[in-house]
């Protein structure tokens, strides 16, 4: 099966993490202090954390806000279910924003919209979760504008962007925003297995963060709330998991990282071939317009007209045929679970069409040129 995204792995990081099994640290040390100074390097944010996965990473952001119980916090329905599950995981309560019918991206005109209305229903989110979906960034302007005209906190959910640009930023330095989180399963653009990590710039958010992250504790003497009564003294200020990273997986992420350029380049280019190659069949691709670089976490093909019977029928084919293709995503909305909270068929309509008339096909940077040929002709003979 050729997959829709895979990692790659190479005796680089083989050395690395074989060397890391051999070090006294097996837990967060010292690998995971220099991923976390790398990935402020490469991001240029002031902070950063790293963490056992995204969805913890999510849920961290959410707790680090100090929102109140029951505040509102707005995601999209196009995601992968961390992004609305934190929110609730948190405390808080979730509703969405569709999406725009190019990019496929939260829609700035219908978000504008409900923030309208919801200002005079009294019924403001204090957070925006974003996700820059297949990483494609959302356009950071216009939402730092809605930001603070209507005060609330914006984080960026960037699984799919590390290394994705805006503005000649890149996804993560928090320019534009509060937080934003990365994932690194192994799908991803670069994997430590399972891992993600926080970007911000604000010291506020950060300190919370190092102790949710450590079961709510601090080692660190400046930070005691009570006087210190010896050497093995440390506090718990506030409710936390055991989030870490251990440096086994910091020390893959470290090699990996410092591989992302020729990885974001061969994304791009396996992009750019299926953009010349399929050009003629009835498809339409992500908008990605200029002031915006992709990672191309994942290539996204939907037809031009939904049918459902179709899509379906498209999608069985592929995957018949060898290609191991994946819808990104079923509305968060429609599962069971947010049924039960009353979202409902109909509420996000551009999210649902979406859903029925996209595939994601493979690309990955060791996606042969010949593998890359094999979906081009499947995706050719089904349309003739
Ligand atoms: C992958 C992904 C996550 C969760 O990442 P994990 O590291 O697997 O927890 C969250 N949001 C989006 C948009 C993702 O694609």
């Amino acid at each position: 099966m050729i997959n829709y995204s895979k990692q790659t792995i190479d005796s680089s990081d083989l050395r690395a993490v074989s060397k890391t099994l051999k070090s006294n640290y097996l837990t967060q040390g010292p690998k995971s202090e220099q991923f976390e100074s790398k990935i402020r390097k490469y991001t240029g944010a002031k902070y950063s954390v790293v963490v056992n996965s995204a969805s913890s990473a999510l849920l961290m952001s959410c707790l680090s806000l100090g929102l109140k119980k029951n505040d509102l916090i707005w995601t999209v329905p196009n995601t992968f279910v961390a992004s609305a599950n934190c929110a609730i995981l948190s405390g808080h309560k979730v509703d969405f924003v569709d999406i725009d019918d190019e990019t496929w991206n939260i829609s700035l005109e219908k978000l504008k919209i409900k923030l309208q209305k919801a200002k005079i229903k009294k019924k403001l989110p204090k957070a925006l979760i974003v996700v820059h979906l297949a990483g494609l960034p959302v356009d950071p302007l216009e939402l730092k504008k809605l930001s603070i005209k209507y005060k609330f906190f914006i984080i960026e959910d960037a699984s799919h962007s590390i290394g994705s640009k805006y503005y000649g930023k890149k996804v993560g330095c928090c320019k534009w925003s509060d937080l934003c989180v990365f994932s690194f399963h192994p799908v991803k653009i670069i994997t430590t297995g399972e891992g993600g990590a926080i970007t911000t710039n604000s010291q506020k958010f950060y300190k919370k963060m190092l102790m949710i992250r450590n079961n709510g504790i601090t080692k660190n003497p400046k930070d005691f709330l009570k006087k210190s009564i010896g050497p093995w003294y440390y506090e718990q200020q506030t409710l936390g998991f055991n989030f870490r990273m251990n440096d086994i997986q910091a020390s893959l992420g470290i090699s990996q990282l410092s591989r992302i350029n020729k990885m974001l380049k061969l994304r791009n280019k396996i992009a750019k071939i299926y953009k010349k190659e399929l050009k003629n069949l009835p498809l339409i691709f992500q908008k990605v317009s200029k002031n915006f670089f992709s990672s191309y976490h994942l290539f996204i093909i939907r037809l031009k007209k939904e049918n459902r019977f179709f899509h379906k029928k498209l999608f069985i084919y592929l995957r018949k045929h060898g290609l191991f293709v994946n819808l990104h995503y079923l509305p968060v909305h429609l599962h069971p679970y947010y049924r039960k909270l009353n979202f409902k068929k109909g509420d996000f309509p551009s999210s649902e069409k979406y859903s029925l008339s996209s595939i994601s096909i493979p690309i990955y940077p060791n996606l042969t040129f010949k593998e890359q040929k094999k979906v081009i002709n499947l995706l050719k003979n089904f349309f003739n």
